[in-house]
C-alpha cells in the first residue's frame, strides 16, 4: 500500500536541517509520498526507520544516471503510465550511433556532427545527449583506443556497444571516470559485463529474449551489486518491444515489481531514415528512456525531438514566456508594434515570422496565463482593455513615432476600442496565422 506523507513524516527526524534539499522534513515527505524521492535521501534517517520504509518508499522506477555530474543524462524514476494521469518526469535521450567501422579521423568527424545535432525549438534547446560507440569487430585495445580518442572531444556522455566482454572490459576501463553505459548483458555474457559494470561503477543495460529472463539478469546484477540497471528491448522488432515493454512498465508502476523497476532502452538505428524516425518517435511515446539512432540530419532528429518536447512538458503547468516588450532585430523609432499572447508556441512563432520577414519589430506580449490568443479572448484573459494597459506599462508609445499598432486577426473586434481609447490610433488587423506576418509586414510597412 502507498505510504502516506504524514507516516513518511514520522518516520524522519523532523529537525528541518535541509541537508536533503528540502526546507522541510515536511516538505521532502510530501515527496518521497509522491515517488519523486527515496526515504534513504534524508543522510539523518534512523536505522530502524531506513529498515521499516525505505522498500516501500522507493521510487517503483529507479532513476539511472549515465554519465557524470559534469556532463548526465538521467532517465527512469517515472510515476505514471501516461502523461496526463499526473506528468512524465525525465524525458528520453537521443543516442547517436558511432560505427565501429569508422576510422578514428571517421568517428572524430561523426561525434562532432552528434555533438552540433542541435535546435531551438520554442525557446528551449532539443538536441541529441548521448553517444553510443559500437565497438564489435574491434580487439581490446583498439577499442580501448578509440575510446580514449573520442574522451574529452565532446561532453556528450557514451553509451558503450559490444557483446564482447574482453573488448567491453578495456573500453569501459578507459573511460571509467565518463560513467559510460555498458551496453549490454545478455544471457550469454552476463556474468562478464555484470563484473565489468561493477568493477567500474558504471550503469549496465541488460536484454533478453523474454521477460523472465529479463527478470533473472536483473536479479543476477543486484546480486553483484550493480543497482543501475536499463531493460534493453530491440526497437526493430516494434509490436512485440511494445508488448513487452508496456507489461515491465505496468508491473513496475501498477504493481510495484521491482526486479522491473528500472527505466528501459531500444536500438531503432537503420538504415532508412524515414523509418527509424518513425521507430524513434513512437518509443518516445512507448516508454523508452534511451532511443539509440543514426541519423543526425535535423529533418530526422526534429520530428522525433519535437515529440519528446510534447510529451514530456508539465500539463499541468502553462508553457510560457515573460510577459514584456520584446525587441526583435535592430529596431528603431520607425519600427511596427505588434502584440500577442505569452502561450510560448504563440510567441516563438511570431518571434520566428517577424524574424523572417526581416523587418526589425517590437512586439508586446500580453500576460494571458499561458492561453493562446483565441484560447485567451474566449476565456476573458485577454481584452482590448488589457492590451492598452500592458502596453502603457511596457512604455511602447515612447519609443516609437508613430500611433500604428498590429492586433492579431483573431481578434479584429479589438480594433475600434483600441482607437477610441487610447494613442493608437491606426489599428492594423493582422493576419489570423502567424506564418502570414512577413508579407503582411512587407505589404503593410513600407
Ligand atoms: Fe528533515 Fe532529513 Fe531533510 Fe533534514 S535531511 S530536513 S532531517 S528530511
Amino acid at each position: 500500500m502507498a505510504l502516506t506523507g504524514m507516516a513518511i513524516y514520522k518516520s524522519l527526524p523532523k529537525t528541518n536541517c535541509k541537508d536533503c534539499g528540502f526546507p522541510t522534513c515536511m516538505a521532502f515527505a510530501m515527496q518521497v509520498a509522491a515517488k519523486q524521492k527515496a526515504l534513504t535521501d534524508c543522510p539523518h534517517l534512523s536505522d530502524d526507520a531506513k529498515s521499516e520504509f525505505a522498500d516501500a518508499s522507493s521510487p517503483p522506477m529507479k532513476l539511472v544516471q549515465i554519465g557524470t555530474a559534469e556532463a548526465d543524462v538521467k532517465i527512469g524514476q517515472e510515476t505514471v503510465m501516461f502523461r496526463h494521469e499526473e506528468k512524465l518526469h525525465n524525458s528520453p535521450a537521443l543516442a547517436g550511433k558511432i560505427a565501429a567501422s569508422l576510422s578514428d579521423e571517421e568517428a572524430l568527424a561523426r561525434l562532432d556532427a552528434l555533438h552540433n545535432a542541435r535546435f531551438v525549438r520554442v525557446g528551449d534547446e532539443v538536441r541529441v545527449r548521448l553517444a553510443a560507440v559500437e565497438l564489435d569487430g574491434l580487439a581490446a585495445d583498439a577499442a580501448a583506443a578509440r575510446v580514449k580518442a573520442l574522451d574529452g572531444k565532446s561532453c556528450l556522455p557514451f553509451v558503450l556497444m559490444t557483446d564482447n566482454a574482453d573488448t567491453m572490459a578495456a573500453a569501459a576501463g578507459a573511460v571509467a571516470e565518463k560513467r559510460p553505459l555498458v551496453y549490454k548483458a545478455t544471457k550469454e555474457n552476463a556474468d562478464a559485463m555484470i563484473k565489468i559494470a561493477a568493477d567500474n561503477k558504471c550503469p549496465l543495460a541488460v536484454s533478453a529474449g523474454t521477460l523472465e529472463e529479463l527478470a533473472d539478469l536483473v536479479k543476477a546484477a543486484k546480486d553483484k551489486g550493480v543497482e543501475d540497471l536499463i531493460l534493453s528491448f530491440d526497437g526493430r522488432d516494434t509490436a512485440n518491444t511494445i508488448r513487452n515493454i508496456t507489461i515491465a512498465r505496468r508491473a513496475a508502476l501498477k504493481k510495484t515489481f521491482r526486479t522491473l523497476g528500472f527505466p528501459s532502452m531500444v536500438d531503432v538505428s537503420v538504415d532508412d531514415a524515414m523509418k527509424e524516425t518513425v521507430l524513434a518517435t513512437t518509443f518516445v511515446a512507448k516508454y523508452a528512456g534511451v532511443i539509440i539512432i543514426n541519423g543526425t540530419n535535423g529533418s530526422e532528429l526534429l520530428p522525433v525531438l519535437t515529440t519528446v518536447q510534447n510529451i514530456y512538458t508539465d500539463p499541468q503547468v502553462p508553457n510560457t514566456v515573460e510577459a514584456k516588450l520584446y525587441e526583435i532585430g535592430d529596431v528603431s523609432e520607425n519600427s511596427p508594434v505588434l502584440f500577442t499572447t505569452n502561450f510560448s508556441l504563440t510567441y516563438f512563432c511570431v518571434e520566428a515570422e517577424v524574424e523572417r520577414s526581416k523587418i526589425p519589430s517590437y512586439v508586446a506580449v500580453v500576460e494571458t496565463e499561458g492561453l493562446g490568443v483565441l484560447n485567451a479572448f474566449a476565456g476573458d484573459k485577454i481584452s482590448a482593455e488589457k492590451v492598452v494597459k500592458t502596453l502603457d506599462e511596457q512604455g511602447v508609445a515612447g519609443k516609437v513615432n508613430h500611433h500604428k499598432l498590429i492586433i492579431p486577426g483573431l481578434i479584429p473586434s479589438f480594433r475600434a476600442e483600441i482607437e477610441d481609447t487610447s494613442e493608437w490610433k491606426e489599428v492594423l488587423i493582422g493576419p489570423e496565422n502567424a506564418t502570414g506576418i512577413p508579407a503582411f509586414l512587407a505589404e503593410s510597412w513600407k
